[in-house]
């Protein structure tokens, strides 16, 4: 098959790329190189730099195209609330263009990659798609803004559509901006550096952590599986685990011992996140192969900056 993937030098397009081009299929790519690295990609992926909202590049590239990955987008929870209007630009209008451009060149399918944190604060966990969405940034409006424009497009134009709300990814290469930094590769540099960990709130704030791998997997097989016209789905490990639990696994794995502070007037989001897989589970056959402790150990030592660091043992 011919993919066309937007956002394919970031952290989750890159090994989706190089996934696919294995497989032997053929993969050309979008990126503005805005945060995305094109040296992870394979030499196979025909990367070509440019921005989402260019309609008249979108064209060239969907030639030939069979499925669309929908990746590209501006992806800071707390940057979203500094400048709205970009993340609108970018997450919502990019997806916009996309859309038009794809019902002219006449491609029939796409996969998004939606966000767990559309959902926001539910009491029910874990969280089923069909939960009333309660998006809690502009980051978290604009994917599921994305989600509607996809969907109502896609009907529009006989376009299939899968939706997949991806939680928490983590994984080796994962960006590690100096400003709001992912939790796992932070906890991880932190403690490899012998540094500390400034833990938010009281630390028991839950979230869905799934490796990389998972989520690529469930990318690939949206592309092929039947009957997944229209769905969202949700892509995670089905497993909540606290801030705190990370640290201390993190600890316990490079058997180190930072020291921990933890800063109470920080804003920690959602309370609980965690994702109910079984519809994922039921028409993917999605199941996720990494635990935890798994993933923890493989980004620490297939992460190019954390190596000739401490090694983490092998329990
Ligand atoms: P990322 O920032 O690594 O990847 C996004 C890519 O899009 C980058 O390579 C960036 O350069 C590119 N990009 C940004 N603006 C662009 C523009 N205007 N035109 C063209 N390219 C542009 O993020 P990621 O973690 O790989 O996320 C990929 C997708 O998955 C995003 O849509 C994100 O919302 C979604 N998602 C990610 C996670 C996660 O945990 N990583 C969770 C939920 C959803």
């Amino acid at each position: 098959m011919r993919f066309l993937i937007t956002g394919v030098a970031g952290f989750l397009g890159a090994p989706l790329a190089n996934s696919l081009v294995s497989d032997g299929h053929s993969v050309v790519g979008l990126d503005d190189l805005s945060t995305g690295d094109p040296d992870r990609l394979s030499p196979d992926v025909h990367l070509v730099r440019g921005d989402i909202n260019d309609r008249p590049k979108l064209w060239t590239l969907l030639q030939g195209v069979d499925c669309v990955y929908h990746l590209a987008a501006r992806v800071i929870v707390p940057e979203s609330v500094l400048y709205p209007r970009e993340y609108n630009l970018v997450n919502v209008g990019g997806t916009v263009t996309l859309m038009e451009a794809m019902r002219d060149v006449g491609v029939k399918r796409v996969i998004f990659s939606s966000s767990g944190s559309i959902y926001g604060n539910q009491k029910n966990q874990p969280m089923r798609e069909t939960l009333r969405p309660h998006p809690q940034s502009p980051y978290a409006v604009s994917k599921l803004a994305a989600e509607y424009y996809i969907h109502t497009i896609g009907e529009l134009w006989k376009i299939e559509t899968v939706i997949l709300r991806v939680f928490n990814a983590y994984g080796p290469e994962q960006h590690l901006p100096p400003a709001h930094a992912p939790v796992i590769p932070y906890c991880i540099k932190q403690a490899l550096d012998n540094g500390t960990i400034v833990v938010h709130g009281e630390g028991k704030q839950t979230r869905d952590y799934v490796f990389v791998d998972d989520v690529v997997n469930a990318m690939m097989n949206a592309a092929t599986t039947s009957g997944l016209n229209r769905l969202i789905i949700n892509v995670g490990s089905g497993k909540e685990t606290s801030v705190n639990d990370i640290v201390k696994t993190v600890m316990d794995i490079s058997d180190t011992k930072p020291e921990i502070v933890h800063n109470q007037h920080h804003d920690t989001g959602p309370s609980r996140m965690c994702a109910d897989i079984s519809l994922a589970e039921k028409k993917m056959g999605y199941k996720p192969s990494v635990t935890l402790r798994q993933g923890l150990q493989k980004t620490m030592e297939m992460d190019k900056r954390f190596q000739n660091k401490k090694k983490p043992d092998n329990r």
